[in-house]
């Protein structure tokens, strides 16, 4: 039986992680969650389990919550999250998964490590803004972190048993997000309910504006460096509209495996809770009866530009990651308020990664510092 502390319960990823718990009670108990605002499905949540602690945003939300579950400790704000991170720190065979939105995610990852717990990582902007952070800690601690995005899931299974020194490029697949069909020119009076209709996946609002722009693609590709080790020209993103294909590994015999299921995030979180085990899965078998073709398409840098700057802040180093992701979460955050136009992403994002003066390493201090300038200085401009 393995304790789960859940980070973002309420969101898309921690529903299906509560599903996968529920339908297997002798293997999963969930011990810990955090709900941002969500106070009815905390409530809902809480009331289904025996929860050790809840975790919310604000204070207020903290006492409402408290006065339903008087034995359960409740905590908020980002010591909450941190708090979730290392609840019971004893437990060596708990797992914290971390579906966490932004980089708020950070530092519970940080302190999960620390205290020598798996994390199951589905907030990848954790390795997008402190990779070099959590690798250096990856190698102090006895602690493993295992990927739940679907691309670097699949790249996980299919690396079992090989050794890397065959392992020649890997192929993260991208859908193309929303706006696949449309012309740069087409993408200037796009709104937000345009945005939000991913074509193949189900997912939260930022994740789905992301894969719109790539961006999600780009900070892909530098979790995928981090991850796997792997130089990133050696990590090539490919438009796959269908979704089939979970992403590839090519081996140095020009041989190459791809991981294939349908799409249903349900299948990479199942994986990674019962990994190195295997178990069977809520998601729908594939039908390849059903499935007429699988096409392939080179990424266009011109049409998705923010993928090269992903791949430009990786190469840059240091804290241009961190505002790379900092002017991201601020755009798109205005776009959803509708106070930006989706094409002003691109240009914001562009603009604060090619004027910011990089510092090499930076302490997780200074990041927290970059991001705040970051984020208030576009705030201040554009949030009026
Ligand atoms: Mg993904």
């Amino acid at each position: 039986m393995k304790n789960i502390y859940l980070l973002g319960a309420t969101g898309s990823i921690g529903t299906q992680t509560i599903e996968i718990i529920e339908k297997h009670p002798d293997a999963f108990c969930l011990k810990a969650i955090s709900g941002y605002k969500n106070l009815d499905s905390i409530i809902e949540i809480a009331s289904k389990f025996c929860l050790d602690l809840i975790a919310v945003k604000d204070m207020e939300d903290a006492l409402i919550i408290q006065k339903h579950f008087p034995n359960t400790k409740v905590v908020y704000g980002e010591n909450g999250l941190i708090e979730l991170a290392v609840c019971n720190p004893k437990d060596k065979e708990g797992l914290l998964i971390n579906a966490l939105v932004g980089m708020v995610g950070l530092k519970p990852t940080i302190e999960s490590i620390q205290i020598n717990r798996n994390v199951l990582l589905a907030n990848k902007e954790s390795l997008v803004v402190g990779g070099h952070l959590i690798k250096d800690l990856l190698e102090e601690h006895d602690v493993h972190l295992f990927p739940i995005d679907s691309e670097h899931n699949a790249i996980w299974q299919m690396l079992q048993g090989e050794n890397p020194k065959f392992i020649k490029k890997l192929y993260i697949t991208a859908s193309g997000g929303s706006f696949r069909d449309l012309s740069r020119a087409q993408l200037s009076d796009v709104t937000v309910s345009q945005a939000l209709k991913h074509p193949n996946w189900t997912m939260g609002s930022k994740i789905t504006i992301d894969s719109a722009t790539m961006m999600n693609k780009g900070f892909e590709i530098i979790e995928a460096a981090y991850l796997f080790d792997m130089d990133i020209e050696n990590i090539v993103p490919i438009i796959h509209r269908e979704s089939i294909i979970h992403s590839m590994v090519e081996y140095i015999d020009n041989s190459i495996s791809g991981l294939l299921a349908t799409p249903d995030m349900r299948m990479p979180i199942s994986y990674a809770m019962f990994y190195p085990e295997r178990e069977e899965s809520l998601i729908k078998p594939l039908d390849f009866t059903k499935l007429s073709k699988l096409t392939f398409e080179e990424v266009d840098y011109e049409r998705y530009p923010l993928v090269k700057l992903a791949i430009k802040a990786y190469a840059l180093g240091g804290s241009a990651r961190t505002v790379l992701n900092a002017a991201n979460e601020a755009c798109v955050d205005l776009f959803l308020k509708q106070k930006i136009k989706f094409i002003d992403i691109e240009t914001i994002v562009s603009k604060s990664v090619n004027t910011h003066k990089v510092i090499a390493h930076p302490s997780l201090d200074e990041i927290y510092e970059i991001d705040k300038a970051i984020k208030k200085e576009i705030y201040k401009k554009y949030n009026n």
